[in-house]
């Protein structure tokens, strides 16, 4: 078997694998995006972004992909008179920081070691110190694998009067994220990650008060000026329309499986996927109580690197996981099982795994990580 891109098992980190009806739906001749056609399709994704967040509010979409709904956000909320305190325990979080340096008056900083969790307490006294008007933080850290506790968070944040700014880029239909009871003011979806649309959107959700507190930060990505065009589901420039198309379908597909159904199958696979890891006697890379549920991080095994796991999964196996990044780049591998992902793409990267490890004389059970995943199939 060699790789090839058509018929691949794809399990990267996001974007994710697309399902055939939201690829069809672009294959359409160019659209008037100022005509009543594309108009009647902003609409219906108007109507059906509330499925995506869970909630309804003010919510639109940006050409551009997750970090330009980033850029996005914290050019419009973060105080220019204020803190912005920034969590940081991952290569997003440390994403975040750089661009809110951007924006912000003053910068604080709470980090913890990749791959652990943020303590309450930390936020809590941080917090307490005064002055800081936005709270920054990556719900789910796609680089290291590991959900960050927003509801731990909360009500520190809350109590505080701070805007709650969160990248839900890779955990918006992936993870549970309650917008109103964790006090979320804005969250940044990505269209590639739990939507399983096609990379190149953000999807953005505010809280009344954040459409209260919204300043001019850039001139493209203006939110006021993208939440002003939409009531008349119209965009201020011209949108990425075959992507929009691409959008409609997936929100309908979304609507179909139910969103409480997408995250029920999301967490199984994830189980199942950490029950693998175990099986293989390999070890995840996050705090394992904060493992994400859209994407298991995995140490490499000593001697084992990108070379003779990734890279054979690929060229032998026709199977894409992800590698680590950053200072992480050859010491983890990540397997994305959001979106669409689903118990066959798992049965074939355990089954290869095993063989892979069996040939290098280091699986410590055959046939026990494809048990794990089997066990706890429907
Ligand atoms: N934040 C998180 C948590 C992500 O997972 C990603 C992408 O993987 C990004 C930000 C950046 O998004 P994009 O690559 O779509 O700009």
């Amino acid at each position: 078997m060699t790789f090839d891109p058509e018929t691949t098992t794809f399990l990267i980190a996001g974007p994710v694998r697309i399902h055939p009806r939201v690829l069809r739906a672009m294959s359409m001749p160019s659209l008037n995006h100022r005509g009543d056609y594309f108009h009647g399709i902003v609409g219906e994704i108007r109507e059906l972004m509330p499925v995506l967040f869970g909630a309804k509010g003010h919510q639109l979409v940006l050409s551009g992909s997750g970090t330009a709904g980033l850029e996005a956000m914290y050019a419009a909320l973060v105080p220019k008179d204020r803190r912005a305190l920034v969590l940081t325990n991952g290569n997003f979080g440390e994403r975040s920081e750089a661009i809110v340096r951007r924006y912000a008056g003053a910068v604080s900083v709470l980090s913890a070691p990749w791959g652990q969790s943020i303590p309450a307490d930390a936020v809590r006294a941080e917090l307490e110190k005064g002055d800081v008007g936005a709270v920054c933080v990556v719900h789910n850290e796609t680089s290291v694998g590991l959900a960050n506790d927003l509801p731990a968070l909360a009500p520190a944040v809350r109590a505080s009067g701070a805007l709650f700014l969160v990248d839900g880029i890779s955990a918006v239909a992936g993870i549970p994220v309650e917008l109103e009871a964790w006090g979320i003011d804005a969250i940044v979806a990505g269209s590639q990650k739990g939507l399983a649309a096609p990379a190149g959107l953000a999807l953005l959700h505010l809280s009344d008060r954040a459409v209260a507190a919204l300043h001019p930060g850039t001139y493209y990505l203006d939110l006021a000026a993208h939440l002003k065009s939409l009531e008349k589901n119209d965009t201020p420039w011209t949108p990425a329309v075959p992507l929009f198309l691409a959008l409609r379908e997936a929100l309908i597909l979304l609507r179909e499986e139910g969103l409480e159904r997408r995250l029920a199958r999301t967490h199984r696979l994830a189980e199942a996927s950490r029950a693998a890891v175990d099986a293989l006697g390999l070890e995840l890379f996050p705090e394992r109580r904060h493992a994400s549920d859209t994407v298991t991080a995995v140490r490499n095994p000593e001697g084992l690197g990108d070379p003779q796991l990734r890279k054979v999964l690929e060229r032998e196996y026709n199977i894409l996981v992800q590698g680590g990044q950053g200072t992480l780049t050859g010491k983890i591998f990540r397997i994305g099982h959001m979106g669409i992902a689903d118990w066959p793409d798992l049965l074939v990267t355990f089954a290869a795994l095993e063989r892979i490890l069996g040939k290098a004389g280091r699986l410590p059970r055959p046939s026990a990580a494809l048990a794990a995943v089997v066990e706890r199939m429907p």
